[in-house]
């Protein structure tokens, strides 16, 4: 069974299977070195850029704000949720996110 993830109304949503689950205008936190140079970055996601699977977890970057120190751009691959069996579950939303740095191209 493969799970359908795809970026809808430019950027806006991230759908899972037909269905709209994670949302844009959040506040995530990020443990990120890359990103800004906050300790953690208070990020406001306001794009949603592209969505992946690695493994069970769900990934996606995206382009927002630290609104701690007004850095702006697009993260590496934060985690958004888990597939298990078969349906999605959101991560706790204020969990500090760990972004992956990209391993390719
Ligand atoms: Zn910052």
């Amino acid at each position: 069974m493969t799970t359908r993830l795809r970026v809808l109304d430019d950027g806006a949503w991230i759908s899972v299977d037909n269905y709209r689950e994670v949302r844009v205008s959040e506040l995530w936190r990020l443990d990120s070195d890359e990103f800004c140079a906050c300790d953690l970055t208070d990020l406001i996601v306001e794009n949603f850029q592209t969505v992946g699977v690695d493994g069970s977890t769900v990934e996606v970057r995206v382009y927002g704000q630290c609104i701690a120190c007004g850095a702006s751009g697009t993260t590496g691959w934060i985690p958004v949720g888990r597939i298990l069996d078969g349906s999605f579950t959101e991560i706790d939303r204020s969990v500090v996110r760990h972004p992956r740095p990209e391993t390719n191209s």
